[in-house]
């Protein structure tokens, strides 16, 4: 009896507390409720350090590139993808954003929680992106810090080891040390899963769209990632996100409700 009351209030927590949408859902309607258990302060500080750590890394290894033609690009883009952010979630307008190229051959990009964004040169080169179609390789990283995604995948882990309670965090309890290691273990170790893939790919979407991108690059992107998967070595961005037919079907799916908004974007601009 006794075990069945704690499971009736956990469940009952975890639809008070637990389960919230991180973002308004935009004109693209992501709706999904996230188990969000994890104070995001507490997945935020980790990330800036993260950060941090990778910057000071490449500054030492003269990889930090802040002049370039694709440096310049990297940072006007996401400067116009970030205006946009208030559509999904107000806050993230106060957010401490920063902007980063790192020269690298490797095939990759990221949002840290929190705004912490770093594109690879190697990912610019290698796919040969125009500024539409870095602007959705952006834009899908930004959404994945929108909807915490890194928070929920942390949150999940926690809470199927036990190491985590919902009524525990229901009552205010703090993070301790033991619980800020295990946070720092997986938060970027666990890969995102497949609906987390597609929300930011649609969330993105929308984003470029409404920062004026032409939306329809999106697609593109994917079908060059695909291209580049089947050499040798595929590059380490497609091992987190595989380019398949659905994830390009599911973007072209979604053009028609942004289509309005990227015409808008060009109109109010011009
Ligand atoms: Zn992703």
């Amino acid at each position: 009896m006794k075990r069945m009351l704690v499971a009736v209030f956990t469940a009952l927590m975890l639809l008070i507390t637990g389960c919230q949408s991180s973002t308004e859902q935009g004109a693209t309607k992501t709706t999904r409720k996230q188990l969000l258990l994890v104070p995001a302060d507490a997945i935020n500080q980790q990330s800036a350090q993260a950060y941090r750590q990778t910057l000071v890394k490449a500054n030492r290894m003269h990889r930090l590139d802040t002049t370039s033609p694709d440096a310049q690009r990297v940072l006007t883009i996401a400067q116009r993808l970030a205006n946009q952010v208030s559509v999904f979630r107000p806050d993230a307008t106060q957010w401490k954003w920063e902007v980063n190229t790192i020269k690298s051959d490797e095939v990759n990009a990221f949002c840290m929680p929190g705004g912490k964004i770093a594109v690879f040169t190697g990912i610019i080169r290698k796919l040969n992106l125009t500024d539409d179609e870095l602007a959705a390789v952006i834009g899908h990283e930004i959404s994945h810090a929108l909807r915490e995604h890194s928070r929920e995948k942390v949150s999940q882990q926690l809470l199927q080891q036990g190491a985590i309670t919902i009524v525990g965090v229901a009552t205010g309890s703090q993070i301790h040390q033991g619980m800020a290691a295990l946070i720092s273990q997986y938060l970027f170790a666990l890969p995102y899963s497949r609906t987390m893939e597609t929300e930011s790919d649609i969330m993105g979407l929308e984003l470029m769209a409404r920062a004026g991108f032409n939306p329809e690059a999106a697609p593109n992107v994917w079908r060059k990632m695909a291209k580049l998967q089947q050499g040798r070595t595929p590059p380490q961005f497609l091992s987190t996100h595989p380019s398949d037919q659905t994830r390009i079907a599911n973007l072209e799916k979604a053009l028609p409700t942004v289509k309005p908004l990227y015409e808008a974007a060009i109109k109010n601009a011009g």
